[in-house]
């Protein structure tokens, strides 16, 4: 089931409450949270979080304490602010400063959409006036550079790479420290991925991170892997301590609750969604907006 099909259940529920005849009692209210939970569980979303829920919008509505005509108004609301709740983190995303060279690192799993990613958001700052730089240190995957490399040319963005250094935490440095001497702005750095989390893959990010000191640590989650977020999004928090997420292939099959667990397990706001495979396929996150187009 894709993420439209979890906004199509939770309207159906609502609507048995706002389309109720009569006075919406607690049994209407129980129904409706019960199938709101159904619909939240077969998407991914985890039973901590869907409990919570629960628990929430019964105490927002109080439904004995609220004047009949006043119930299904406060219903969905409080519905509608529960699941902002569920993707909101109440933590401002970080930007980028003007006057000084910010340095991001990318992290995350071979195929998510790193390098992917790197463009788009070079892309995405450049047009908001940010001097950008591209360094390629994934040595692991074949091809990663010559990615890249095509992706920042298309995309005009200037890069940094080797085809002979073997040592990403070498290119790394190296291509952070060129663009820091050219006065760039934002130095974007992208890193190996792997298949699974394995702990070289993590030895390597904590290299890397220590050698070209990032001000911000980016995780690319891939929105369509469903429960698999939440374990992928932990173990990396806890190796690489992200700072936001970006959260790809929203465009495709994403069931989208994984993504939602992910958040609520680390705690870590997204910045951003990938929406497709074309560098102007991205944007901002904003939990009002992703909930409002989930109930569309
Ligand atoms: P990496 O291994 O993490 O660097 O992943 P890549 O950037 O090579 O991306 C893996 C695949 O996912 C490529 O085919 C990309 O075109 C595709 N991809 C990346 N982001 C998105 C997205 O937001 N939507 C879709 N549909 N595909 C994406």
């Amino acid at each position: 089931m894709v993420l439209a099909d979890l906004g199509k259940s939770i309207n159906q529920a609502l609507s048995s409450v706002t389309r109720a005849t009569g006075d919406v009692d607690e049994d209407t209210l129980d129904a409706m949270l019960n199938e709101i939970s159904m619909a939240l569980l077969k998407h991914d979303v985890g039973l901590a979080q869907v409990a919570k829920l629960k628990t929430n919008i019964k105490k927002k509505v109080n439904i004995k304490e609220t004047l009949p005509q006043n119930r299904k108004r406060v219903i969905q609301k409080a519905v509608f602010d529960e699941l902002c709740a569920l993707v909101d983190t109440q933590q401002e995303v970080w930007k980028p400063k003007k006057g000084r060279s910010n340095v991001i690192m990318l992290v995350g799993l071979q195929g998510a959409g790193k390098t992917t990613t790197c463009t788009k958001l070079a892309v995405y700052f450049q047009r908001r006036g940010f001097k950008t730089g591209l360094v390629c240190a994934d040595t692991f995957r074949a091809g990663a550079f010559d990615q890249l490399k095509q992706n920042a040319t298309r995309a005009k963005v200037p890069f940094f790479g080797s085809y002979t250094e073997p040592d990403p935490v070498v290119i790394a440095k190296q291509g952070v420290d060129k663009f820091k001497k050219d006065m760039f702005d934002l130095i974007i750095v992208d890193t190996s991925g792997r298949h699974r989390q394995e702990q070289d893959l993590f030895d390597e990010m904590v290299q890397i991170g220590d050698a070209v000191k990032p001000d911000h640590t980016l995780m690319v989650l891939d929105a369509s892997i469903g429960q698999a977020a939440q374990l992928q999004a932990s173990a990396f928090k806890e190796a690489a301590d992200f700072g936001s997420i970006v959260l790809t292939k929203m465009d495709g099959h994403a069931k989208g609750g994984g993504a939602i667990s992910a958040v609520a397990a680390t705690q870590t706001p997204i910045a951003f969604i990938g929406t497709g495979e074309h560098i102007h396929d991205f944007e901002t996150f904003s939990p009002q907006q992703f909930i409002s187009k989930l109930l569309g």
